[in-house]
Order: C-alpha cells, then sequence, then structure tokens
C-alpha cells in the first residue's frame, strides 16, 4: 500500500501523477470466508478493518450491492459529536469520537476530522431547563458540555438572529466543542483501503439475495448476484434496508425506514465556523471545506424506500434558514438529496446477535450513524470475532426490547444532528 505522505505527494508530482496504485483491490469473490459482512457502508467497512486489524481475522469479505459509501455514509451531514443523555449511549459515542480523533493517523487516510463545535440553540425557558439537565448530565459521563448565553451563542453564530423581533426566540444554546464534521466519503474510503491492505476482500457490485441455514437453523452461506459465498459468521450492517434483509433471514425488526433529506448551497465565503442546530425547527447547518453550506432537518414524514425526500419538508427546512439566519435568504441552494435511515423506537442502535445463529447485526444508527462508524465497526468485530458482546455494546442487545431495557435516546438523536 503507498503511504499518504508529503514525500509520495512530491514524488507523483515529478512523475505525472502516474505511479499512484488503486486504494483497494477489487477481487473475485472466493467460495468461502471466515467472515462474511454485508452492506459497504461505513458501519460494515470499519467492521471487516477492526475484525483483521484488532482480532487477526483476515480472510473476510466485505459484500456491498452497489458502491462503496452510496448509501448513508456518504449521503449524510458529516456531524460527530457524543452529547447524548444515558451513561450507556455516552460510553458508547464518546468512545466513537475517540476513536475519529485518532482516525486519519491510524488509517493513513485524511479524514478532515474538524472540531470546530456543535452549538444547539435554544429557544424557550423549557428549551434550557431541558438543556441544564443534558449538559448536567453529559458532565456527569465525563463528556464536555457548556451552556451559553444569548450573547455567546450570537458570538458562535453571527449570522444567527437574536434579536427581541426574532421569530425563534434565542434564549441560550449550550455547545460540546469536541463536536463538529469530519469528511464522509473519506471515512469510507480509508477504512476500505486499510481493510484492504489487511488482506481483507472488498466486493461491490454484490448484492446479497439469501441465506443458506443448515438444520439448526445455523447461516451456512449467502446467495448473491455473484454466487454462493459460505462462511463461519456474518455481519450485517445495511442501514435503511435492514428490515429487507432480516425478513431474508426469517425474523423482524423493531425498525422502520424513513427518507431523511439534506441540502448544500451554491459555495460561499467562510460565513460560519461551527455547527448550528436550532431545537424550535430541527433545522441544522454548518459550512463544508469547499464553501457550500450543509443543512439538514427532520424526516419525511412517512415509510419510504425512496431516495428523493418530499416537498414539505423541504420548504420547513429551508424556510427555517431563512427565518433565523435572514441574511442566508437570498442564498441559492445547488443540490438536495436524501438517505433512508432505520429508526428504532428509542432512537438507540441495535448490536450483536440476531435470532439466526451465526448472524451478527449493526442497525438502528437512524439520523445519526455516521459518527458511530468507528465505535459500531469496533463493536460488531468484537461480538463476531469473541463470541460475546463486548461491554459498551451488551446493553443495544435486540433482547432489550423482551426485557423492556430501551434506551431513550430520542431528544438527543431524533431530529438534528
Ligand atoms: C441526509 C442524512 C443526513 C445524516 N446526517 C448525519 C450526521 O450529520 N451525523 C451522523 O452521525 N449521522 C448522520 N446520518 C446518519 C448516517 O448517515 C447513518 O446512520 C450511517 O451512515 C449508517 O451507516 P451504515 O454503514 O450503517 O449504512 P449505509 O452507509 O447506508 O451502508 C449500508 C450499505 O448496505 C448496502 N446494502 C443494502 N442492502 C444490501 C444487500 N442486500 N446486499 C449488499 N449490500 C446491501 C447499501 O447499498 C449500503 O451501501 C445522516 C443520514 C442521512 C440520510
Amino acid at each position: 500500500m503507498t503511504r499518504y505522505n508529503a514525500w509520495s505527494l512530491l514524488k507523483q508530482g515529478f512523475a505525472g501523477q502516474r505511479g499512484w496504485t488503486a486504494a483497494w483491490r477489487s477481487p473475485e469473490p472466493k467460495s468461502r470466508y471466515d467472515v462474511v459482512i454485508v452492506g459497504g457502508g461505513g458501519h460494515g467497512l470499519a467492521t471487516a478493518y477492526y475484525l483483521a486489524k484488532n482480532h487477526g481475522v483476515r480472510n473476510v469479505a466485505l459484500l456491498e450491492k452497489g458502491w462503496l459509501g452510496g448509501g448513508n455514509t456518504g449521503r449524510n451531514t458529516t456531524i460527530v459529536r457524543s452529547n447524548y443523555y444515558y451513561p450507556q449511549s455516552a460510553a458508547l459515542y464518546d468512545f466513537s469520537l475517540r476513536l475519529y480523533e485518532g482516525l486519519a493517523r491510524e488509517l493513513n487516510y485524511n479524514i478532515m476530522l474538524s472540531q470546530r463545535g456543535v452549538v444547539n440553540v435554544l429557544h424557550s425557558r423549557h428549551d434550557m431547563e431541558g438543556a441544564a439537565r443534558w449538559v448536567g448530565a453529559m458532565n456527569a459521563n465525563g463528556i464536555d458540555a457548556e451552556l451559553l448565553t444569548p450573547r455567546q451563542v450570537q458570538e458562535r453564530v453571527p449570522l444567527l438572529d437574536v434579536s427581541p423581533r426574532a421569530r425563534y426566540p434565542v434564549w441560550g444554546g449550550f455547545e460540546q466543542r469536541r463536536g463538529g464534521t469530519a469528511r464522509h466519503d473519506a471515512v469510507a474510503w480509508g477504512y476500505a483501503r486499510a481493510a484492504s491492505a489487511l488482506g481483507v476482500d472488498i466486493i461491490q457490485g454484490c448484492e446479497l439475495q439469501g441465506f443458506r441455514r443448515e438444520g439448526n437453523g445455523r447461516v451456512t452461506a449467502v446467495e448473491t448476484s455473484r454466487g454462493t459465498i459460505a462462511a463461519d459468521a456474518f455481519g450485517m450492517a445495511v442501514a435503511g434496508h435492514s428490515t429487507v434483509v432480516a425478513a431474508m433471514g426469517g425474523f423482524r425488526l423493531p425498525v422502520s425506514s424513513y427518507a431523511l433529506q439534506a441540502f448544500v448551497t451554491e459555495p460561499l465565503k467562510p460565513v460560519l465556523d461551527t455547527v448550528m442546530l436550532s431545537f424550535g425547527t430541527g433545522m441544522y447547518i454548518s459550512q463544508s471545506d469547499k464553501g457550500g453550506l450543509v443543512i439538514g432537518g427532520g424526516l419525511d414524514h412517512y415509510l419510504s424506500y425512496a431516495q428523493r425526500g418530499n416537498m414539505p419538508v423541504i420548504r420547513h427546512v429551508l424556510g427555517a434558514v431563512a427565518d433565523q439566519l435572514p441574511a442566508l435568504g437570498r442564498v441559492r441552494l445547488a443540490r438536495q438529496w436524501a438517505g433512508i435511515v432505520d429508526v428504532v423506537h428509542d432512537s438507540s442502535p441495535i448490536l450483536g446477535e440476531t435470532p439466526v445463529p451465526g448472524l451478527f447485526i449493526n442497525c438502528g444508527w437512524g439520523t445519526g450513524g455516521f459518527k458511530a462508524i468507528p465505535v459500531g465497526g469496533w463493536m460488531l468485530a468484537h461480538h463476531i470475532a469473541t463470541g460475546r458482546p463486548h461491554d459498551i455494546a451488551a446493553p443495544f442487545a435486540l433482547s432489550r426490547f423482551l426485557s423492556g431495557a430501551l434506551i431513550d435516546e430520542a431528544a438527543a438523536s431524533g431530529i438534528p444532528h
């Protein structure tokens, strides 16, 4: 694997950029592996990487029906943070943020992590009281968070209308300074390149179409668009299509699939150096390194597998931008898109065993799983390799829907990021 550094850049510059090698291998699938992972988004790729890196399991295939990162991983608004409420979630998401903090160096790939802070704007006394509890819980869980006065909010987001006439009055805010953004494609490509270098076979254009199971129900092979592939263990990380794949295995998941939209404007000079989100409207906004304002909002209101998104949400989100940041009212929108997210009733992920022996799952990150890619991969790899859940992942087992031990993070993960 070519190491990416200043020296190789210089060398390739003098050689006319002709010596770069492909970032990952694209082999034909073999008929048998130790482990097969289905889903070439960030979570599947990170799982394959940590299987090889942490556990020495290198005879691994990663199957992706389209192209790497073509699902939600390449469609999200790139926000990373760990500002959740319950201790179980704090442990999970902060583990992830800490992995992100060292990821560029570990993968030798610039994931463009920018810890520019995530500022939540609060619009009522109730928002303020809720935020005080939230900040207290985060601090008790050992995670950085601070309450902001309206003046501090304005300093962080100068474009925000904090005047007494504002349609959404600003009572204050709270911030996690270690939060921010990372480049989503780079996270997928970085994990793919590092996994491939450790021996993982990355197979794009390979759709899972069914499971082969033996008499005791254990899955022994997968039927794919490129033939039958056997393995000792299987992992699925297919986000918005989790229920579809589960149905192939003959079981149901407490997951609903919705479209979630995002938008980007024409490029502007730097105008926003943090991530801002508003509890009043569910709108959130940041500025990419290319200058475009990256904007997101709430879920579409009905279940769907169509990666388009509908008009009422577009009007609501863009109206909120114009109301709250009036100086942006005449900025032109460049693109709009959607991804299909897997929403669970308690807004927490599902990690670990499925009812099918030999098949393990990572799903249910809903609108907020980009930030969790490192931890999601780490946890699924741990369970597959050791046969037991990692302590951090144990509370997020599917069995919590039988025991009732739900971890309700709707407030932290519901709409804005
Ligand atoms: C508009 C939008 C904004 C978002 N913003 C944020 C944000 O700011 N911060 C944040 O933390 N999260 C955000 N998210 C959520 C985040 O993107 C997802 O939770 C995360 O990317 C899920 O990663 P994944 O690897 O599980 O799934 P995906 O990236 O969706 O990958 C799953 C892969 O499985 C493949 N697949 C499906 N079925 C099959 C099959 N039968 N055979 C083979 N392959 C199959 C798909 O093609 C896909 O590539 C956002 C999501 C969207 C849509």
